[in-house]
């Protein structure tokens, strides 16, 4: 009898990584799809993410996803990234094809993908308020000033990441209107037709809201790009207010969507993928 071929190997560089929701949406595709594949957790520590990057075609691994804290730091190993991974300046997705390292990030596509495509929001001549600066805000920036968008606020407590976010998408030639809020009461935030929240803050339980619930109107459409909690504090003050809401599962799952596709070549099955997340009944 003929030996079966191992299988392909998928999974998520991270550090720590555990708390994954990747391999239930992944794993469920592939065995949807009949493919002999896996996708795994890679809990990679620093020291040793050089020599695991310079091993992934010896280890069977043909593609990753990359999450905190290895995002940026992926790219100086990696020689061929995508002009978006560039100007965003991190990787979320690696293809690994004949001992090369190929880098894109799906984060910003993703979630734009979710929004205009289950949520029907089209940023065209929107208003858009951002709070974080950091990677992930960075991606789904880069993405919605792509979309035309009337007006960019950004906030973040740091203001020199802000000012560097600006920066990028001047580089970029977008023609939106961007502004770099004060604090988080600049009553320029809440003029906005779409509130996302792309900081850390409301990943833990305890965690506040960033916003004062008096700034929230009905008309607003509030996203949450934190998946790890259904709803946030944001969340619920945003729903009390009359706000429509949205958490990051559907940004999780369109962006593994997109990994999947230039990992092997097909779409995966979206309601399959949904079902694992908890997003279908
Ligand atoms: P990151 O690069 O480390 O950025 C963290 C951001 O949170 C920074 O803007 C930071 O502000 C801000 N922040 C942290 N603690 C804060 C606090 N106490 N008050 C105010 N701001 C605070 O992380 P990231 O990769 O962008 O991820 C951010 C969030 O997005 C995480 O919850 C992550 O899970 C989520 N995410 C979701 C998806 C998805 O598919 N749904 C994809 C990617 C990321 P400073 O610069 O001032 O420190």
């Amino acid at each position: 009898m003929a030996k079966k071929s191992p299988p392909q190997i998928f999974g998520v560089l991270g550090f720590p990584a555990k708390h994954s929701l990747s391999p239930k949406m992944h794993n469920a595709a592939f065995k949807a799809l009949g493919m002999n594949a896996r996708y795994r957790i890679f809990e990679i520590e620093p020291s040793k993410l050089k020599p695991f990057l310079a091993t992934l075609e010896k280890r069977g691994i043909h593609g990753l996803n990359v999450t905190i804290p290895y995002k940026q730091t992926v790219m100086s190993y990696i020689k061929r990234t995508t002009p978006e991974a560039r100007i965003i300046g991190a990787v979320n997705t690696i293809k690994v094809s004949r001992n090369k390292l190929y880098g894109c990030n799906t984060d910003g596509e993703g979630f734009l993908k979710h929004l205009k495509t289950d949520l029907g929001f089209d940023p065209r001549a929107k208003t858009i308020s951002i709070l974080g600066a950091g990677g992930a805000s960075r991606a789904v920036c880069v993405s919605l000033s792509n979309a035309s968008p009337k007006r960019i606020v950004i906030f973040n407590r740091d203001r020199s990441k802000t000012i560097d976010l600006m920066h990028i998408l001047n580089m970029n030639g977008v023609c939106t209107d961007l502004v770099a809020a004060n604090s988080l009461s600049d009553p320029r935030l809440f003029e906005a037709d779409l509130l996302i929240n792309t900081t850390s803050v409301g990943m833990k339980e305890s965690d506040p809201s960033l916003v004062d619930k008096r700034n929230l109107h009905p008309g607003m459409l509030v996203y949450d790009l934190v998946y790890t909690r259904k709803h946030t504090r944001l969340m619920e003050d945003a729903a009390e207010k009359g706000c429509r809401i949205a958490n990051g599962l559907g940004m999780l799952l369109y962006q593994g969507m997109l990994s999947f596709k230039i990992w092997t070549g097909r779409m995966p099955p979206k309601k399959v993928m949904e079902k694992a997340l908890g997003l279908q009944p």
